[in-house]
């Protein structure tokens, strides 16, 4: 029998999360609504800081809430980095803005803030600021979002954190997307702890939760019959996901530790070979290394970062392309953009390997057999 694949992040399941939803199902409050849902955002509250948190049915409902409380209307331009997943802007573009992919640092691979800062002037001086600036968490490193933030409240434009990816990640001594105007986190199967699927709306300024939570529901008004001044969303999360949600959460600092020690054992174990080298650290912060990416110069390794893919994959072991520009991408081909030089490069060199927290190191000894035999031939 052959070996069991291996997966690039599978979710991982700590053995609470059965009783949590027993309790739930027992309790009878099933809705998206009572305590499971209070004890969740308690705790994403206490995970990251933020004061005041919504339970929303994904991380792309939390971002498409983060711009109906800022107001983006059509035509209102958007800028993000372009090195990212597409849910980052894909909530904005359907609300009828037109997202600005700005390049990234090579030093952090996140929006980089000299080039915004230099892009805002610009934008300033043609009289067409951003409606709202979103900073992105890569692979489980935090933007720099001090830097960020720096050059957007010169012009008083929000910053929006797309934390899908930083959970557990920190920055200068606090946790990622702290002091953006709202943060979105993602508990989809593939992130560092899941719910099963599932996001949360975070900020410090309570009336902005108040009004997403309004718009969550359907943006009913106080009243008898059913009234709505505008339209909302149904991007409430299950009572039975949030408990999963709750388990999960209270394991993020070993899942933090698992995967950063995947990470060292990875670079330990490959450096050395010819045209290898991995994600750098940002010195702001503590990544989680949600994914390990790495990049494959295939003039010195010997074959590109396709071939090693395919020669993974081959091997019964599942590996990704690092995020193809948004730029680049077909549905984007006629957005504006600065730079992207950076994300091109990293798109064509980069590989994320399996980092699951559950990954037993026979398995990883066997990512890196295939690599290692990859160079050699
Ligand atoms: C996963 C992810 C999202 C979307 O989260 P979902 O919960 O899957 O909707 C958004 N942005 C980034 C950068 C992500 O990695």
């Amino acid at each position: 029998m052959p070996p069991a694949r291996i997966h690039l992040s599978p979710p991982h399941l700590t053995g609470g999360e059965a009783a949590a939803l027993l309790a739930v199902l027992d309790s009878g409050w099933v809705a998206p609504a009572g305590p499971a849902i209070a004890e969740f955002e308690a705790a994403v509250a206490a995970a990251t800081g933020f004061p005041h948190v919504l339970a929303t049915a994904s991380g792309t409902a939390a971002l498409h809430l983060a711009f109906r409380v800022l107001d983006i209307a059509p035509g209102d331009e958007v800028w993000a980095p372009g090195f990212t997943f597409v849910a980052t802007v894909a909530p904005a573009v359907q609300m009828g803005a037109v997202p600005r992919f700005l390049d990234v640092d090579p030093a952090s691979w996140t929006l980089d803030p000299d080039l915004l800062r230099a892009e805002l002037a610009a934008a300033a001086r043609r009289g067409r600021l951003p409606r709202a600036v979103v900073a992105v968490d890569i692979y489980g490193q935090a933007a720099d979002l001090d830097g960020i933030l720096a050059a957007c409240d010169r012009w008083g434009v929000p910053v929006v954190s797309d934390s899908a990816e930083g959970l557990g990640a920190s920055m200068r001594g606090r946790h990622a997307g702290r002091g953006a105007r709202v943060a979105a986190l993602s508990f989809n199967g593939n992130k560092i702890v899941t719910a099963g699927g599932g996001g949360a709306f975070a900020a410090d300024d309570p009336v902005l939760v108040a009004r997403a939570r309004h718009l969550a529901h359907h943006a009913k008004d106080p009243a008898p019959h059913y009234q709505h001044s505008v339209t909302g969303h149904s991007y409430a999360l299950s009572s039975l996901l949030a408990a999963v949600g709750t388990v999960q959460l209270a394991a993020l600092a070993p899942r933090v530790a698992a995967r950063r020690a995947l990470f060292d054992r990875y670079r330990d174990a490959l450096s050395d070979l010819p045209g290898i080298s991995f994600m750098p650290e940002a010195p702001w912060g503590t990544a989680t290394r949600w994914l390990t990416a790495m990049l494959v110069r295939p003039d010195r390794f010997g074959m590109d970062r396709e071939a090693l893919r395919q020669r993974l994959d081959a091997a019964g072991i599942e590996s990704r392309p690092v995020w193809k520009p948004l730029p680049d991408q077909p549905a984007f081909r006629d957005a504006p953009r600065a730079g992207g030089a950076v994300a091109a490069a990293l798109f064509a060199q980069g590989l994320c390997l399996p980092s699951g927290n559950g990954l037993a190191e026979a398995e990883q000894d066997r990512v890196i057999a295939v690599i290692r035999g990859a160079c050699l031939a």
